[in-house]
């Protein structure tokens, strides 16, 4: 292709909400034959909802583990902790006229790909995964496992909640699929490339969205290097792979990806880190973004 098609295309892209950043990322996008996909954000609307809250203790109540995870999730820019924050306002709105306030949080930490950590009223709270638990020291008992178990299987990502190491409670947070992820990944499957799903979720969760949205493939309780690990591995077996994502712990795959795809809502990380950048948050565009490829690259030698 000329430089002129390659300007006119990457115009017609951008003018569509597709940015290609440059000729190369381009050229390459039409030879991809494997695509890995981030989830939560990427294939669901990553505006996830509280659909439910378990208490395992019967001397704290609901109204004060509520309040407890909302103060350790209310510095967290995850979507996940954002959930958090929003179901617990709803559940304080009557309470007071001045909105709802939380206690005071100190030493907040955020554990990419597994939660938050916060000492809140002198009690060290943790807001997170198993793996977050696990690093921690916090035994998860029978109970516990089953309710994580029977909420994954209804596609809700279980979120367990430890105060001072002993497990309090378990949210279920659900995040639909985004319109339209269902029949992009059909497309794409027609078009002969391998879909894959890479999540920090659980696998009970993933295998429910993979499920729902048509791919076969997941990796579970990834973290963003595993991310990474997962794209190379496919590289290394002959794929030219691209990497759609929108998070932090997506970058490393999508440095590491022949061509990253960032989904516009997502982080300025991820947008940085990315060859092409979905304005519109359409994981059609994907689809655009190979065709706008294809066609520069074979209509002109
Ligand atoms: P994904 O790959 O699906 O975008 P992440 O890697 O961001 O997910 O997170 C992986 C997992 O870590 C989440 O599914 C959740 O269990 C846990 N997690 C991460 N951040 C938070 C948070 N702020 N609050 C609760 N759990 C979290
Ligand atoms: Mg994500």
């Amino acid at each position: 292709a000329t430089p002129t098609a390659v300007m006119v295309s990457t115009g017609v892209g951008a003018s569509q909400g597709v940015l290609i950043k440059g000729g190369h990322a381009l050229e390459t996008t039409h030879k991809v034959n494997c695509i890995v996909f981030d989830k939560t954000g990427t294939l669901t609307i990553g505006r996830p909802v509280v659909v439910t809250t378990k208490l395992l203790k019967d001397n704290m109540s609901h109204q004060e583990f509520t309040s407890l995870v909302a103060a350790a999730e209310v510095n967290s820019e995850h979507p996940l902790g954002k959930a958090v924050v929003e179901y617990a306002k709803k559940c304080m709105e009557n309470d007071d006229e001045a909105g709802p306030t939380w206690p005071e949080a100190r030493d907040f930490e955020s554990i990419t790909g597994h939660g938050v950590k916060a000492v809140i009223r002198n009690r060290e709270v943790l807001v997170g995964n198993k793996s977050l638990m696990l690093d921690h020291n916090v035994v998860i008992r029978t109970c516990a496992e089953e309710i994580m178990t029977e909420i994954e299987g209804l596609a809700q990502t279980g979120i367990l909640v430890s105060i001072d190491r002993e497990i309090y409670g378990i949210l279920g947070v659900s995040d639909p699929l985004k319109p339209g992820a269902r029949e992009a990944v059909s497309i794409l499957r027609s078009m002969k490339i391998k879909c894959i799903i890479v999540t920090g979720d659980n696998k009970g969760t993933a295998k429910a969205i993979a499920k729902e949205v048509g791919i076969d493939s997941f990796v579970a309780e990834a973290k963003p290097e595993h991310k990474a690990q997962k794209v190379k591995e496919l590289q290394a077996n002959g794929n030219i792979v691209a990497m759609v994502g929108d998070g932090i712990n997506d970058s490393p795959a999508l440095v590491a990806a022949d061509i990253g795809v960032a989904i516009g809502a997502g982080t300025d990380i991820a947008i940085e880190a990315a060859d092409i950048v979905l304005m519109k948050s359409n994981l059609e565009d994907v689809i655009t973004a190979i065709d706008l490829s294809r066609k520069t690259f074979f209509r002109i030698r």
